[in-house]
């Protein structure tokens, strides 16, 4: 739900019939037009989007109530379709069917995301690095271990702490790198070029060892090395 007022601006109005009420209802997106003039006329309280669609253009001449010049050019890119069955609604701008689905939508929210992680997961793959340490980066890019953390975002854990060293969130990137005794491994085994430690986006950093020759050997090595 947080996304919402960003996907908001994701979606276009598309006037069918524009039997929409003109002040009553948020048809062009903008909010609701009673509220951006000092008062509605009486005789232009049943006014319609349609009532202002004249010969295959906006106006508003015919109006009582006087409109800021602004609100008129905002809806000058929008057209009424005039058709008898055509509702009132929003489209989704980011799918040429104008529906909405969530994949359209993660794509919508993080332009550029999806080329700039094509590099990184067919570098993933193509590593000379045992099969079960690819899956399990794959699965930290993803997010999708189940960490102290997210087990108790779940509810299927009372504690998000890391059982360790006790920091109160054992997210991905504490348990890989931050936690005391990960970071005492990480160092014993030799502390390459490539590793970052001010990074604080998991996605980010773990890329940047993926893409790096040295950086990928020593996680593996890490990963590899038995639990003691
Ligand atoms: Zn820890």
């Amino acid at each position: 739900m947080k996304a919402l007022p960003s996907l908001r601006e994701g979606f276009q109005p598309y006037l069918g019939s524009g039997a929409s009420s003109l002040w009553y209802t948020d048809w062009s997106g903008n909010g609701l037009w009673c509220g951006k003039v000092p008062f509605v006329h009486i005789a232009d309280t049943n006014k319609t989007v349609a009532d202002c669609w004249v010969s295959g253009q906006w106006s508003f001449n015919a109006l009582y109530t006087v409109l800021p010049t602004e609100l008129m050019n905002s809806v000058q890119q929008l057209r009424v379709a005039n058709s008898p069955l055509g509702l009132d609604h929003f489209v989704w701008r980011s799918d040429t069917s104008g529906c909405y689905t969530a994949a359209s939508g993660y794509h919508f929210l993080t332009p550029g995301l999806a080329a700039e992680g094509d590099a990184v997961w067919k570098k993933l793959w193509k590593i000379m690095i045992p099969e079960k340490v690819k899956f399990f980066l794959w699965q930290c890019l993803h997010l999708a271990l189940p960490t102290n953390q997210v087990r108790a975002d779940r509810r299927l854990s009372e504690s998000g702490a890391c059982s360790r060293c006790s920091c109160p969130q054992k997210t991905i990137l504490h348990a890989l790198r931050d936690c005391p005794y990960s970071r005492e491994v990480l160092m014993s085994g030799g502390c390459s070029r490539g590793w970052s430690f001010s990074v604080m986006d998991c996605f980010q950093w773990l890329k940047g060892i993926i893409l790096h020759k040295e950086a990928i050997t020593s996680i593996t090595m890490f990963l590899l090395k038995p639990c003691t």
